[in-house]
């Protein structure tokens, strides 16, 4: 009997950076709706955002993605969603 079957470290080893603590986890950097995943860092003045998964999303939606893919502008800018404080 030998209970060397621990794995509790082995998942520091995945490659993605992000480290997602949302529920329900935001969608990943290659899934269809990337960028509805939450915002991590907003510079209206520099034009971009950060998201959870690792996304940045700018002003006009084109977005980069974390493994260097560039995303065109796909959206109307009239849509961004505005979030308002309570
Ligand atoms: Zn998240």
């Amino acid at each position: 009997m030998n209970p060397s079957s621990r794995r509790t470290l082995t998942t520091t080893q995945r490659k993605n950076p992000p480290m997602c603590q949302h529920q329900p986890a935001c969608p990943t950097a290659d899934s269809a709706d990337r960028d509805a995943a939450r915002l991590m860092a907003h510079h209206p003045e520099q034009g971009w955002s950060l998201l959870c998964n690792g996304v940045l999303l700018f002003e006009d939606t084109g977005e980069l993605l974390p493994n260097g893919r560039i995303i065109a502008p796909h959206r109307p800018l009239r849509t961004e969603r505005v979030v308002t404080a309570a």
